[in-house]
């Protein structure tokens, strides 16, 4: 589907790629392997309702790891998804009487202006769920081959023959276990698998943490040729599973998403791909925590949302948004406030001002700092505060009567701050 437009960053003195991140799945902080080319893929919006700064935090945080990786002279390839029909999408176009390809196609491209405002690299493949049934319906049918889905007896109200993944087969069949990539306890899977799409109660099912993979035609539903395993819709999981086989290597460097994706998603999408074709899904699973508004984390279902959308058409500045968000450390769980955003808006306008006593050389000890600060686990608020430093050290000069001249080994500082943190000065 049609993506978006962000300018590429300006090409900085290449750095060594010293990039250290968190691996959900190692709980380690690790080098995520010697790369000659990285690839990318964060799981994407079910467009439903228009972008939250929960969402803005995750792609973000993914966009200063792609920007880190171009900046190391990296061939990056990036994929997103849309999940542009799934359970929730269908229940909001019901509820508000809508066309749900409508509603979908609408907040898509709410998504697309503000990813563009917030200066986000848009991903190289910018892939909908209704694009990549085929795929999803090729790997269904391979699990259910090798044993590791089964399709379910219709009880009361529910159709033959939907699909689910056998956790238990596929431990038997694979290195994978559950728990091994989301590291959640059992009780928290337990906890969460209901709230987040999951349906431990569905009789039939051999274990209750089964994930659907394939659901077959219901009235009123949008369904499509599923091939031998009847018309139908793929589920969550196997979407981006069979996306990323398709699209990235085996593995592909880093798996990323909100925190809240740990399980099931990413604990399912890893092991769908694994119990495919043997390999892992990924080198590392990156989580981004979670923006909490008044207490409580901000979400769709409850309704606390804090709209990129809407502080734009209050009149904040995008760039300003962008430096509220790094300014958190992108695995913390943090609460938004106005204050944040009044903060960010008057550091932003410190760093502008000191580009006017800028020296020769100030771009490139930005660069160094910046680069350092990034490659411990993508530290946005460390390398803010070397911008903060800098800043200061430049605002103490007198006045230049002639900025320094940029060339490609001397970049200016509004290059390094734009190219590597996607703050446009
Ligand atoms: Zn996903």
């Amino acid at each position: 589907m049609e993506s978006w437009n962000t300018p590429l960053p300006a090409l900085l003195p290449v750095q060594p790629d010293r990039l250290k991140v968190h691996d959900t799945a190692t709980q380690s902080t690790r080098h995520p392997g010697n790369l000659a080319e990285a690839s990318l893929y964060v799981c994407g919006i079910t467009p439903y309702d228009a972008t939250h700064l929960g969402h803005a935090n995750t792609y973000v945080t993914f966009d200063l790891l792609n920007r880190y990786w171009r900046s190391c002279g990296l061939p990056v390839t990036y994929v997103q998804n849309v999940t542009d029909v799934d359970d929730p999408l269908l229940e909001r176009a019901a509820a508000t009487g809508v066309d749900w390809r409508e509603l979908a196609a609408g907040q898509t491209e709410l998504f697309r202006s503000d990813m563009e405002a917030l200066n986000v690299l848009a991903p190289d493949h910018y892939v909908g769920a209704t694009e990549t049934v085929d795929w999803v319906v090729e790997s269904v049918e391979a699990l259910v081959a090798n044993g590791t889905a089964y399709p379910v007896p219709g009880t009361d109200g529910e159709p033959d023959g939907d699909v689910y993944f056998s956790i238990d087969a596929a431990e038997g069949a694979t290195d994978w276990t559950l728990g091994s990539i989301g590291r959640l306890s059992a009780a928290e899977m337990g906890e969460v698998f209901p709230e987040r799409g999951g349906d431990p109660d569905r009789p039939g099912k051999r274990n209750p943490l089964d994930p659907l993979l394939w659901r077959v035609a219901r009235p009123g539903e949008p369904t499509w040729d599923g091939g031998t395993l009847g018309a139908g819709r793929p589920g969550w999981h196997i979407e981006c599973s069979a996306i990323a086989r398709r699209l990235l290597p085996a593995p592909f460097t880093v798996q990323g998403g909100g925190s809240d994706l740990r399980f099931p998603h990413h604990e399912f999408s890893a092991a769908h791909a694994t119990a495919g074709d043997g390999k892992p899904l990924a080198r590392a699973f990156v989580h981004a925590g979670m923006v909490g508004l008044d207490g409580e984390k901000m979400s769709k279902s409850l309704g606390n949302l804090v709209l990129v959308s809407n502080l734009l058409r209050q009149g904040a500045e995008a760039a300003a948004i962008r430096t509220a968000l790094l300014s958190n450390h992108y695995r913390s769980d943090w609460e938004w406030t106005p204050a944040l955003l009044e903060r960010s808006a008057r550091r932003l306008a410190r760093w502008r001002q000191a580009l006017a006593t800028e020296e020769a050389g100030d771009g490139v000890a930005v660069l160094g700092a910046v680069h350092r600060a990034l490659s411990a686990d993508l530290d946005a608020p460390a390398a803010l505060e070397e911008l903060d430093r800098w800043a200061e050290r430049a605002a103490a000069r007198p006045a230049v009567e002639a900025v320094p001249e940029p060339g490609p080994d001397a970049p200016a500082v509004r290059t390094v701050v734009g190219g590597l943190l996607g703050i446009a000065l």
